[in-house]
């Protein structure tokens, strides 16, 4: 949703390239408080990091959970737990919607809450293609510039790779996806040229991986829903550790585990692909 208020004289900082980091942590004073908008792996990144400064910090999520994309309710709520214990305040189901200026630092407006007010604003929410290109150019774009399995666009001899190409239902922002699209794509370009056949993309899911001193997280594939299933693999009697497998039937289509690794590679590497388009 549209976040009313949003203009350059706020002390409001997004996270995208090393200068932005320097300008951030400029300000990232002890005592300090940061409100980071968004509980993804980047927005927990940057509360531990800041916490780890003695900042005060507060995670605003607008989904029920942090991580939404990677864990199930019971994972998120370890994820939760392990935050609050170093001090992070985690507010879930808290859309911002509006920000405005409070004295020298921010005001949130959030949906159904009461306002709060910070001395500084991450804003890690996400980011979108810029598809201005493609769609001046009449090719098919959705959420990112549509493709097909062999990353082939809409119009003939373009194809499209990485974050801006959009795969079935979302564009995937890895590193590693965008480097494996890369090369496939330029190898069908070549193959195009040629007339010889374009290969396939693969279409494996990328685990995410997120290792600091105070949080450990590796999740893969698809999370807990009214079609899958979740199981425990430990006892839940350790604070911090949380270990499942999700299924569809019997198929193994999602793996995630919190404060330890053990037998992760193994069950990750037996996950069934599940194709999204
Ligand atoms: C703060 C942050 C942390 C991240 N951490 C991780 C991580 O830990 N692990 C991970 O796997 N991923 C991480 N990512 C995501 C990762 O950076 C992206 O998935 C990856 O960079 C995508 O590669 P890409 O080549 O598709 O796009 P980009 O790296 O964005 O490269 C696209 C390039 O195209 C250029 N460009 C755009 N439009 C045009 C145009 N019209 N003409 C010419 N050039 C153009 C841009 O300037 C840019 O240089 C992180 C991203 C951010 C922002």
């Amino acid at each position: 949703p549209a976040i009313e208020g949003l203009t350059p004289d706020l002390p409001l900082h997004t996270l995208w390239s090393q200068a932005d980091a320097a300008r951030l942590r400029a300000q990232a004073c002890p005592g300090r408080h940061l409100v980071v908008v968004g509980g993804g792996i980047l927005g927990l990144e940057a509360a531990l990091r800041a916490r780890e400064a003695n900042l005060e910090v507060t995670i605003v999520e607008r989904m029920s959970r942090l991580m939404p994309l990677q864990f199930g309710t019971d994972g998120s709520t370890v994820i939760q737990s392990t935050l609050e214990s170093i001090g992070v305040q985690v507010l879930t189901d808290a859309c911002l919607v509006a920000v405005g200026r409070h004295g020298e630092g921010v005001r949130l407006t959030l949906a159904n809450r009461e306002p709060l007010q910070a001395d500084l604003m991450l804003l890690a929410i996400g980011a979108q293609p810029n598809l201005a290109l493609a769609r001046a150019a009449g090719i098919e774009t959705d959420r990112g510039i549509c493709v097909d399995g062999r990353l082939r666009t809409s119009a003939p001899l373009v194809l499209a790779a990485g974050d801006a190409a959009q795969m079935g239902t979302m564009p995937r922002c890895s590193v590693r996806s965008a480097t494996i699209q890369g090369r496939l794509a330029g190898a069908n370009a070549a193959a195009a040229a040629a007339g010889t056949p374009l290969q396939e993309h693969d279409n494996h899911e990328y685990p995410v991986f997120f290792k600091s001193r105070e949080l450990e997280l590796y999740a893969i594939g698809k999370t807990v829903s009214d079609m899958l299933t979740e199981s425990r693999l430990d006892d839940g009697a350790q604070p911090g550790r949380y270990r499942a497998v999700v299924k569809q039937g019997a198929a193994l289509v999602g793996v995630q585990m919190i404060g330890t690794r053990e037998g992760f590679d193994g069950l990750a590497s037996q996950l069934e692909i599940l194709r999204d388009a």
